[in-house]
């Protein structure tokens, strides 16, 4: 898709030919411009500007952002349908557009007021702006309601103090959603809210970007607030209190946003595994030839299918309205430890090369990935809460 065809793309809701079309405009741009420059972003721990602005120019930080702001308002069937293809690559790359169609946006996108949404989801949605959440602190991991940062009522502002930790995009974020305490007093998540603070707000500042596992080219710090003085304008949706719930809308769509996001690295994994697999020969005749091998493709394909049909299926039932606190939380689960399992067998059908960098991706694919069961609810945590949920629909029938 050239970027003269974005207008039409806009208008494409539901319409198949045109998402077609945007499809195969991601899975080329992904074979032809990110794939050979994946090692150079993994030296240099950044993504060249100038492809950014490609990502812009496609409109690609838009799609999940409703058409009345600006964005392409996919369907969560489109999205993931898109994810799958954007994926199939290091995760840099849709890290980078991936917290504007998600979490950086989707609390404004469920829950803001019209002024708010306004206001920034425009900009969002060329990328002129970058978002993320700030959720996680310190002391508020699995534990999430946890937080400690606390936002004080002050005329017409609030002041924020705390710290968040491990927020994705922060050392090159515009705004961010910050989950905060304005009621001391209330217990768990009820003295819990969102606000969106602006970079260039007195009082905030980003810590150094981390030495990460993987995932080079995708910043990650921490979020200090010290006396932050934030406009009341900025508290989303205009009330207190409600802070967790906004964040539960966001990850139980993101959380199928995500899995599909971890579909497509064990595809990718599988078709560099498969590649050399036939060429790579030992005892007189390609390694593919052999069985044990063979076994490892039937098993990462089907679990590949598995992830797709589930996440597809959860999309589905998400555009139609229905409750999918249960099914994206199995989602996020099976497809995040699939795609560990997938890199795990790429590694194996690579031999020594899938552990050395310098002789194929593999290595770092697999240290990419292993982030997808810790990060927006680590696999334990989704077990607890499928377990949960279940146990919940037996009580009830
Ligand atoms: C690179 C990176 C990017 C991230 N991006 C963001 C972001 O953009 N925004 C954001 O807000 N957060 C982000 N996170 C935070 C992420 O969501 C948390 O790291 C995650 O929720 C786990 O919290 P924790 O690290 O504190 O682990 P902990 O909660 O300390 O967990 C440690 C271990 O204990 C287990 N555990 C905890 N509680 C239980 C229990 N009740 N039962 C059984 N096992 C349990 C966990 O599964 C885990 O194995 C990011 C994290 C990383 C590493």
């Amino acid at each position: 898709m050239n970027d003269a065809i974005l207008p039409t793309v806009r208008r494409m809701i539901r319409d198949n030919t045109t998402l077609d079309a945007l499809r195969a405009d991601i899975r080329s741009f992904v074979r032809e411009r990110w794939h050979p420059l994946e090692d150079q972003v993994d030296r240099d721990g950044a993504i060249p500007e100038t492809l950014v602005d490609e990502l812009r120019r496609k409109g690609y930080f838009g799609w999940s952002i409703p058409e009345a702001y600006g964005g392409l308002g996919l369907t969560t069937e489109e999205l993931v349908l898109c994810a799958f293809e954007l994926s199939q690559a290091s995760v840099a790359l849709r890290a980078r557009v991936g917290t504007n169609t998600g979490i950086g946006s989707e609390a404004l996108v469920a829950d803001g007021t019209e002024e708010q949404k306004r206001r920034w989801l425009p900009r969002m949605a060329t990328g002129e702006l970058t978002g993320c959440l700030a959720l996680t602190e310190p002391d508020a991991g699995s534990e999430a309601s946890n937080v400690q940062t606390t936002a004080r009522r002050d005329g017409d502002h609030y002041v924020l103090d705390g710290t968040k930790r491990f927020i994705t995009n922060a050392p090159l974020a515009d705004l961010f959603t910050v989950i905060a305490r304005t009621d001391d007093a209330a217990p768990g998540t009820s003295g819990l809210s969102a606000f969106i603070v602006e970079r260039q707000t007195p009082g905030l500042r980003t810590g150094q970007p981390y030495r990460k596992m993987g995932q080079a080219g995708s910043p990650v710090s921490d979020v200090i607030f010290e006396g932050c003085r934030v406009p009341a304008a900025n508290l989303i949706g205009g009330r207190e209190g409600v802070g967790f719930q906004t964040v539960m809308k966001v990850l139980n769509k993101q959380r199928l946003h995500l899995a599909a996001l971890c579909t497509g690295p064990a595809i990718r994994m599988m078709d560099l595994a498969m590649a050399h697999t036939q060429a790579r020969t030992q005892f007189g005749q390609a390694v593919g030839n052999f069985q044990l091998l063979q076994a490892m493709l039937a098993d990462s394909r089907t679990d590949i299918y598995a992830a797709q049909s589930m996440i597809l299926e959860a999309a589905r039932a998400r555009d139609r309205g229905e409750d999918v606190a249960l099914t994206a939380s199995m989602c996020k689960y099976f497809a995040s430890e699939m795609c560990g399992r997938v890199a795990d067998r790429a590694v194996q059908m690579f031999g020594g090369s899938g552990y050395v960098a310098d002789f194929s991706p593999i290595e770092r694919y697999y240290r990419d990935v292993r982030l997808f069961r810790l990060y927006e609810g680590t696999s334990q945590i989704h077990q607890l809460n499928i377990a949960k949920l279940v146990l919940r629909e037996r009580k009830a029938t």
